[in-house]
């Protein structure tokens, strides 16, 4: 079993970094784009919101039409985004130019040049098995279907190690020392 542990409380406010800013998007909407070169290794975007647990999270999601923005912070533990925050506008790629260095923050994984929009693969931030988003990004190695499940696959585990939200790091390495894994309670469940 991985432990929840202790849980380090986010910020009510999300944070960008000031040569990030919010552009219509060709992906979805609206997006997260570099108004100039960002080298690799920058801190572009802390989250922040409420911690909530996984059945009020499932309520939120299963009361709404909207997009509820969350990521998995610990066992049966979510970031609700807070809804003012721009942070939400990040979109998803399969081939992102951005991972995760602690719970709440995503870094740039390469250099990015001015004019580029700033991509997370949400999978390395979920671990909800009724998770789905469909994908049409432009990289050869689009899932066309983002899941919950998505970071068992072998290959993200490889490709994202060290980039993961800490908690799913957790667990790729709990199930690689052969310990059993429980992700997720049964709320999760559809
Ligand atoms: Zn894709």
């Amino acid at each position: 079993m991985v432990q929840a542990g202790w849980v380090r409380e986010p910020e009510a406010e999300g944070w960008l970094h000031p040569d990030v800013e919010v552009r219509r998007s060709d992906v979805a909407g609206r997006g997260l784009f570099a108004r100039v070169p960002i080298p690799k290794g920058t801190v572009v975007s802390r989250l922040g919101g409420r911690l909530v647990d996984t059945e009020t999270l499932r309520a939120l999601v299963d009361g709404t039409e909207e997009y509820v923005d969350s990521i998995v912070v610990a066992e049966d533990v979510h970031l609700l985004l807070s809804p003012g925050s721009d942070n939400r506008f990040g979109n998803h790629a399969c081939d992102p130019n951005l991972g995760w260095v602690d719970e709440y923050a995503l870094a740039t994984l390469r250099d990015l040049a001015a004019g580029e929009e700033l991509f997370s693969d949400y999978a390395t931030s979920t671990v909800d098995p009724a998770y789905y988003l469909r994908c049409h990004c432009a990289s050869y190695r689009c899932r066309q279907m983002v899941e919950g499940t998505d970071w068992q696959i072998p290959q993200l585990q490889r490709r994202y190690a060290g980039h993961w939200v800490p908690y799913i790091q957790r667990l790729i390495e709990a199930q690689a020392a052969g310990s059993p894994v429980s992700p997720s309670p049964a709320a999760d469940s559809t």
